[in-house]
Parts: structure tokens; C-alpha cells; sequence
């Protein structure tokens, strides 16, 4: 049986657009991605068939504009359609987020930005490199920020730096948690420009660089045997005096650090990932108190009023993350007031820690017997575990965004 889709689209009027390629991620997934999702996790292996399978459907053309020949997918559109891929394999989902990004901040986000027409021909021009590459070779990006300081929290310049050469940049730093490391075919770092050697480091100097992974000087390393998100393959990046051409950067210099303080619902598009576990949760619940998992006795549980309950429990929590989630991507757009970015600060908090509860709450509900490697439901908890801590906008920082806006007005102090 085909599982319904998250939003269905009359309810939540999608536009034909929103749930064409929602539908499009959502059979591809279900079909393919969820019966590999297994072996991923457990080998902590890179999903490099579900690549060729995202390739082969254009999606990792998502979101290049249509006027470059892409499917032109703007964030909220974007979102919908990844959730469709976090219900069936969420390293998939969440390494897919790293490769778009790439094509959402020098697509939509861009384009809905004003640029002098001198700095927008240069930035097209730089772009239409990037999606080549993509849709004529299946080219796939990484989007390495973190550092394991405060840079990736938004608060420093990025330790990675980007010093100025003849003919382009030399590239000196390393990044953590770099999913796609070893797999992908660039890595489009975040890195600090200098003119010379001693410069300061300024956050207004941020670069964003396609570095060659087979560029001199590129290395991964370090072991990767986490709890959950096991597939992304999130090694560390070391970076060492790499020469990357002029011709490799995704937008022109300066452009990235107004495009991101201008662009907060961007940090969002780590959540579709963990909407999609929650709404997993969900469904393996009601299927497994139904008797209906596949591979498990058809055993019914569902005539147990506590366990009446504790679906309904969990059907109430999932769509008000559903619900808050859809609003704060529908609202997402340029210079959002603060109501509307609480909201997304909201919706971030409460879709990465509902998924973990969803699945917590599922295998109390279903029972010793769901917790077995053999079912879909162990790996959910694991994976849902990481959302929370993903920088910049983690659990904690999101709280401490949402109690300092609801007490302070901008520039307010208690020294007043
Ligand atoms: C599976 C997985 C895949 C990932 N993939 C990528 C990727 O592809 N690219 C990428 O760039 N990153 C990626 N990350 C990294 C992620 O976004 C975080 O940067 C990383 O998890 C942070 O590590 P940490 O908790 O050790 O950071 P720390 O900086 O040590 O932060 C620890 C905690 O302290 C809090 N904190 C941090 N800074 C501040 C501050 N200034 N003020 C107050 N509190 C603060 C935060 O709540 C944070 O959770 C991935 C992480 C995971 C788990």
C-alpha cells in the first residue's frame, strides 16, 4: 500500500508545483531508499545508490532556477519534498539538504535579494558553473561550515580562510561533521577572505568556495561510528593550502554574510529531515499496533485502550509540528519580522525534539519487540537524536534566541 503523503495537498493547498515534486521525492524514497536504509545505517555507509537514483529523477537539480534548466524549487517547495525523503531514510534526507543548500542560497534565496546588475551578472555567471555540473554529470556538493567553534553558532568569522592569490584562493582550515566527506565531488566551504596573511578575520569577509575533493592538499579524516545519521558519513575536513581557482565560487565576495543575516528561515532546511522521522514514527506505530508490519506475525494491539491513547498522543503531537512547521515555511522570505522569526526559531525547536519524542513515544507504545535491529523503529530514535544539535539554530540556541526576543526589544539592555 502507498503511504499518503505528509501535507496532502488539498488540505494544505499546495500548489501543483509543491505536490508534483513532493509526490516525485515520496515514491522515489519509498520505493528505493527505504529498503537500502538499513544497510546504510548499519555499515555507516554513504547512500551512493540513492545518488544516482536522486540524479536520475533531476532531484538533485531541485532547486536550480528553471531559467538554468533546473526544477526551480523554491525553500518551502524544497522542504515539503525532502520531508517525503526523511520518512524513508534520513542520511539520505539530511545529506541531500547539504548538497541543495549549494543550489537554494545561489538560487531562490538569491534572486529574491536586491544586487546591483553588475554583482548579479557575476553571480549568475558564477552559478551557472555549479548547476552544469550538476544536472549534465550528477555532480554533488557537501556544504562543510561547522567547525566546532562559535563561527558555525553565527557569533566569529570562520576559522577556515581563503587568502587571496593570482588567479584565485588558497584555502587553509578544517571542518567537522562534513557529511558527504569522501563522497562528494565538491565541497562548498564557508571560509574567511583575506587580502594578506595577518588580516582580521571579519565575518562581512565570508567566502563561499567550491573546493575540489580531489584538489591537492584536500583530506578526510578521523574514524565515524555515531549513534544515529550513521550514512552521511560525517568525517572530518582537512583543508591545506588548497589553490581553488577564482572560477570556483558560488557567489560573489560579501555576498554570503548579508544573504544569511537577511535569510534566517535558511537554517530551517535541516528540519524537513526530522519532520519526516516524526511522521515515520507515526506510521510505523499505527501499522505495527494494526498487525500490518511487513516481516512481523500480523499480532493486533490496537483493541488495548492505553494503546488508543498513546496514538492519539502521539497523532496530536504530530500535527502540531506538522502545523507549526508548515506556517514557518510558508512565511519564509527576506528581512521577516520578529513575530515571524520566533516562529521559525519555534517551529525549529519543535520539530527536532518531537521527532526524538515521536520516537520514543513509539517504542514505548509498540513494545520490546519493535526495538529490533530488523525493524525500521530503533534506527528512527537514533537518527532523530542528532537533530537537536545541529548548528546553528540547536535546541538550546533556539531557546535562548525565543526567551531573549520575548523579553527584549531590539537593542534593549537591563542597564536601561
Ligand atoms: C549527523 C550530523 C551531520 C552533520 N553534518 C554537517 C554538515 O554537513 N556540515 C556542517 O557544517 N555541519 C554538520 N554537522 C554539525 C552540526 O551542525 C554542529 O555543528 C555540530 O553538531 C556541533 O557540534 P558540537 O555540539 O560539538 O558543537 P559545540 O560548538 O561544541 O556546541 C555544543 C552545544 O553548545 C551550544 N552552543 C554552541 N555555541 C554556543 C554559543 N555561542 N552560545 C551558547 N551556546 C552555544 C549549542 O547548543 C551546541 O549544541 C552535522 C552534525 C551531525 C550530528
Amino acid at each position: 500500500m502507498t503511504d499518503a503523503p505528509i501535507f496532502s495537498p488539498d488540505s494544505w493547498q499546495l500548489t501543483d508545483g509543491q505536490a508534483a515534486l513532493a509526490e516525485r521525492a515520496r515514491t522515489l524514497a519509498a520505493k528505493r531508499f527505504a529498503p537500502r536504509a538499513a544497510e546504510y545505517d548499519r555499515e555507516a555507509e554513504f547512500p551512493t545508490e540513492n545518488y544516482r537514483d536522486l540524479a536520475e529523477a533531476g532531484l538533485l537539480g531541485i532547486c536550480i532556477p528553471e531559467s538554468e534548466g533546473g526544477l526551480g524549487a523554491d525553500l518551502k517547495t524544497y522542504m515539503l519534498a525532502a520531508a517525503e525523503i526523511g520518512r524513508y531514510c534520513g542520511a539520505t534526507a539530511l545529506t541531500f539538504n547539504m548538497h541543495v543548500s549549494s543550489c537554494l542560497w545561489t538560487g531562490d534565496l538569491l534572486d529574491r535579494l536586491e544586487m546591483d546588475p553588475a554583482t548579479r551578472a557575476t553571480h549568475h555567471e558564477m552559478r551557472r558553473v555549479h548547476y552544469r555540473r550538476i544536472l549534465d554529470h550528477g555532480t554533488v556538493y557537501a556544504q562543510p561550515f561547522s567547525e566546532g567553534g562559535a563561527s558555525a553558532a553565527g557569533f566569529r568569522a570562520f576559522g577556515t580562510t581563503a587568502l587571496k592569490v593570482d588567479g584565485g584562493w588558497r584555502i587553509s582550515g578544517k571542518k567537522i561533521f562534513a557529511s558527504l566527506a569522501g563522497y562528494a565531488d565538491y565541497y562548498g566551504a564557508l571560509c574567511t577572505a583575506l587580502q594578506a596573511p595577518g588580516d582580521p578575520h571579519l565575518r562581512r569577509n565570508t567566502m563561499y568556495l567550491a573546493v575540489p575533493a580531489d584538489a591537492d592538499g584536500v583530506r578526510v579524516e578521523g574514524p565515524w561510528d555515531p549513534l544515529g545519521m550513521r550514512g552521511t558519513v560525517s568525517r572530518t575536513l582537512i583543508f591545506e593550502d588548497v589553490f581553488v581557482p577564482e572560477a570556483e565560487q558560488l557567489m560573489p565576495q560579501g555576498v554570503y554574510a548579508a544573504a544569511a543575516s537577511r535569510w534566517p528561515h535558511m537554517f530551517m532546511t535541516l528540519t524537513p529531515t526530522y519532520m519526516g522521522i516524526a511522521q515515520a514514527c507515526y506510521d510505523f506505530t499505527v501499522a505495527y499496533l494494526r498487525g500490518e508490519v511487513p516481516g512481523t506475525p500480523p499480532v493486533k494491539r490496537r483493541m488495548y485502550p492505553t494503546k488508543r491513547i498513546a496514538v492519539a498522543n502521539m497523532r496530536t503531537m504530530l500535527e502540531q509540528t506538522k502545523a507549526i512547521w508548515f506556517q514557518a515555511i510558508s512565511e519564509a522570505r527576506p528581512d521577516p519580522d520578529k513575530d515571524s522569526l520566533m516562529r521559525a526559531w519555534a517551529a525549529q525547536y519543535t520539530v527536532m525534539e518531537n521527532a526524538n519524542e515521536l520516537a520514543r513515544l513509539a517504542i514505548r507504545t509498540c513494545g520490546g519487540q519493535s526495538m529490533l535491529r530488523s525493524l525500521p523503529l530503533e534506527r528512527l530514535y537514533r537518527d532523530s537524536r542528532c537533530g537537536s544539535l545541529m548548528l546553528p539554530w540547536t535546541a538550546e540556541l533556539c531557546l535562548d534566541k525565543l526567551g531573549t526576543g520575548a523579553l527584549y526589544e531590539t537593542g534593549e539592555t537591563d542597564d536601561d
